[in-house]
């Protein structure tokens, strides 16, 4: 079976002091990954080391940045790059997520950059994707996101993308409460397996996890992970309670 993952994102929230709260919360509830799962935690850079101190005593659990530069080194101050993450052992890094598309301007082309700098220093990154809400109004949603693997992933030789983690993130659905529905999670999600099969053969297709993510949470988070080509969340908001985020953990395959 693909890994399955329980994946939280903190974005730009809580001091130190709250997020230790948090991952006590978390951990205290000590539920104990399958051989086949993983919980990852993407805090703030600043808490980075410390957290990973905390969470990554317990088998299965990760720490994860936020973001990296898509540049190697040098002058670009307030920048963290890939090497930086690797150099203090981070494994997990998500990059493109519709927040850094939307505000920060990143391309598909900085994220394949990005990508390249990640897989070559050894860090599984975690690709977010996704569509507008006019996109999916008009119906539009699998070309979109299509493209958007097309031009951010398809450089990538097939041992490289079997080192990825996709996260499908309806841009419509995220912190807005309004979920897809598990039906339209699968459909699309279905669909992009098939457009990475195109180009890299079922079986490399068949081992890459893609997430869902956008206002899961406890209560809806096993209907969504149920279903076949959903394996498992990027979750933001409830991911901020440790209670809710338990739940989501628990809701996996
Ligand atoms: P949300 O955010 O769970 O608050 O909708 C998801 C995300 O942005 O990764």
């Amino acid at each position: 079976m693909r890994q399955q993952i329980a994946a939280a994102n903190w974005k730009m929230n809580l001091t130190w002091e709250q997020g230790q709260q948090l991952l006590k919360g978390i951990l205290d509830a000590n539920v104990t990954p399958k051989q086949n799962q993983a919980v990852i935690i993407a805090v703030p850079f600043p808490y980075l080391t410390a957290a990973k101190e905390i969470v990554e005593k317990k088998a299965g659990y990760f720490v994860a940045a936020q973001n990296c530069y898509h540049k190697k080194s040098g002058a670009f101050t307030g920048e963290v790059s890939a090497e930086m993450l690797k150099s203090i052992g981070v494994k997990y890094v998500i990059i493109g997520h519709s927040e850094r598309r939307e505000y920060f301007n990143e391309t598909n082309q900085q994220l394949a950059d990005k990508l390249n700098l990640l897989l070559e220093n050894g860090i599984v990154p975690v690709f977010c994707c996704g569509e507008p809400l006019a996109v999916r109004e008009a119906n539009e949603q699998n070309s979109y996101v299509e493209q958007q693997l097309v031009e951010s992933l398809f450089h990538l030789t097939p041992e490289q993308i079997s080192g990825i983690v996709i996260a499908y993130e309806p841009i419509w659905a995220i912190g807005t409460g309004k979920t897809a529905t598990a039906d339209q999670a699968q459909e699309i999600q279905a669909y992009l397996r098939s457009v990475l099969a195109g180009k890299y053969g079922k079986e490399v297709a068949a081992k890459i996890p893609v997430l869902y993510g956008g206002s899961v949470k406890a209560a809806n988070a096993k209907e969504i992970f149920s279903n076949e080509d959903v394996d498992g969340g990027l979750v933001g908001g409830a991911s901020l309670q440790a209670d809710e985020f338990v739940k989501i953990i628990e809701g996996l395959k």
